[in-house]
């Protein structure tokens, strides 16, 4: 059996960075190799610089690993980050430059024009977009990013549905889990029993990133799909998991039937490689009046699968639902994981 591939984790300690170290864990292509974040942590061990916050152990391989500088110097080429975009907007271009492969998190480069946002189930045609950026050219180096939480499930809830009847509204209401705020985050006295209606340009990206990831790619860039969108954002005292109450307008008339057909037969390049990320099923519809629920159905596909249920007519649009994903899994580590692996297979990363 040919050797793991060693990677990277820019941002280790966060709450995302805590998340690729648990997913990492015995993955079948990939092994960490080198960790690092801020000043405050550089040279600990890392079990001692994290405060670990995940209900698996931290692993071994991992727990005595001294935290290196934030440099590409003897950084290995396949990096993933999860640093706050302002640090990363500085960051991750100097790792391309000096010839990493940099799969983020952050919303930094997401929507610059030779960027790819991908998701492996949707656009994976995107990450030709590589192709296109100044590193690459110079030295081999690249960005590729996955979404904002937010856009993440939704936006695996309208491919189907795009695809099959045509998209002219989409209004999102999300709830959202307090990990999406990363570590410590909102503070308690702010969140218990409360709801907080903003978070800081949340509802530009989720209507931005929705757009770029289901749009056409056309040479060197995207052209957005064309929809009207709007979202509004609220954070809620959960855990993980992101729920987003949804209404659209289709181009063309659905029946309930067809539209529940559409989600559960969705499939993509992610499931048709088997890519080991890959849940088996992308989209679950539950036919239940009170699900999906964030602490019953979050975990479901390895925390991989977007959960759907509540279809209903709309009487202002055509039809509404409920959507839930998993924030730091599916709509983070685990989304940059499974694009590493799409990368991976398409010869990016030799
Ligand atoms: P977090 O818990 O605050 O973690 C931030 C990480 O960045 C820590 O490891 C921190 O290291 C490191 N860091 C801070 N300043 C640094 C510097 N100057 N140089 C190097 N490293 C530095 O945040 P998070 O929730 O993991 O989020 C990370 C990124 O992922 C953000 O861009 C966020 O928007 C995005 N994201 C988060 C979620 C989510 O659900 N949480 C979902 C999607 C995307 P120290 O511990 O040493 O300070």
């Amino acid at each position: 059996m040919s050797a793991k591939i060693p990677v990277g984790i820019l941002g280790a300690t966060g709450v995302v960075g805590q998340r690729f170290i648990q997913l990492l864990e015995n993955h079948p292509w990939f092994e960490v190799a080198w960790l690092a974040a801020s000043d405050r942590s550089e040279g600990r061990e890392y079990a001692k610089a994290a405060r670990w916050r995940l209900k698996t152990p931290i692993p071994q391989s991992v727990a005595n690993m001294r935290v290196s500088p934030a440099t590409p110097d003897g950084a290995p080429k396949v990096i993933f980050a999860a640093l706050d975009a302002s640090i990363a907007a500085e960051m991750e271009p100097r790792f391309a430059t000096a010839g990493h492969a940099v799969i983020t998190n952050s919303s930094a480069l997401r929507m610059a024009k030779d960027v790819p946002l991908v998701i492996p189930e949707v656009n994976p045609d995107h990450i030709k977009l590589i192709e296109c950026q100044p590193w690459r050219k110079k030295s081999g180096g690249f960005v590729v990013t996955n979404s904002n939480c937010s856009a993440m499930g939704l936006v695996l809830a309208l491919a189907p549905l795009q695809k099959h009847f045509g998209l002219e509204t989409v209004m999102a209401v999300t709830m959202q889990a307090v990990s999406g705020a990363g570590y410590p985050g909102v503070a308690s006295l702010d969140i218990l029993g409360n709801v907080i209606p903003y978070i800081a340009k949340e509802e530009e990206k989720m209507e931005e990133e929705t757009q770029k990831l289901l749009g056409k790619l056309n040479g060197a860039g995207v052209i957005p799909a064309h929809f009207k969108m709007s979202a509004q954002c609220n954070r809620v005292a959960v855990e993980d998991g992101h729920t987003e109450s949804i209404s659209v307008k289709f181009s063309k008339k659905a029946s309930p039937n067809v539209i529940s057909d559409a989600w559960t037969s969705f499939r993509g390049v992610a499931q048709q490689k088997q890519l080991p990320s890959a849940p088996e099923i992308p989209v679950r519809y539950m036919d239940a009046n009170d699900r999906p629920q964030p602490r019953f159905d979050v975990e479901f596909g390895r925390g991989m699968t977007t959960t759907v249920g509540r279809l209903r007519p709309c009487k202002v649009l055509d039809w509404k639902f409920t959507v839930l994903s998993h924030n730091t899994i599916r709509g983070a580590a685990g989304a940059a994981l499974l694009n590493a692996e799409l990368l991976k297979v398409e010869g990016y990363l030799d």
